[in-house]
């Protein structure tokens, strides 16, 4: 099983966005680069939805934004480590649309669930498979914050 590691500042800022955008689908980037096991996020980037026929059950990056953001990405020396978007009221388990949208090979998408505009729980899965007709979907392990262990015990204590 591979291991997504966000910050807890994108997990968080993930999580909001959803909840900004409901009723309807937040979407986004993540960029990062790739470890031993999955990736480790450095920042998301928060897109706008282009499906406003079905905003509430669909997510759409527009290709030219998303030119951009890998653009902007590679001159931080970063690349596009996967996507994430909200699953308004529906549980975070991606779907058969999900699938067939999805098309980056080895990048991770995150999904969360927002209930009655509250996120609730956030998965990630993996696009595993080296074809398009072979590609499926893996759950990986979300590990969230890189912040020192110092800084760890100082939150716990407080
Ligand atoms: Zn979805």
């Amino acid at each position: 099983m591979s291991t997504l590691r966000l910050p807890k500042a994108v997990y968080q800022a993930i999580r909001a966005h959803g909840e900004q955008t409901y009723p309807n689908e937040c979407c986004g980037a993540l960029l990062g680069h790739s470890t031993q096991d999955g990736w480790q996020i450095q920042s998301a980037v928060p897109a706008g939805n282009t499906r406003n026929d079905s905003a509430h059950n669909r997510y759409q990056i527009a290709p030219i934004e998303l030119v951009k953001i890998e653009r902007d990405a590679r001159k931080q020396g970063l690349g596009i480590a996967g996507f994430y978007h909200s699953h308004p009221d529906h549980p975070a388990q991606w779907s058969l649309t999900d699938l067939s949208e999805a098309h980056w090979l080895g990048c991770s998408y995150v999904i969360t669930a927002v209930a009655r505009g509250k996120a609730t729980v956030t998965n990630s899965f993996l696009l595993a498979g080296a074809t398009e007709e072979g590609k499926h979907f893996e759950q990986e392990t979300i590990a969230i914050g890189d912040e020192p262990i110092e800084d760890l015990t100082k939150e716990l204590s407080s």
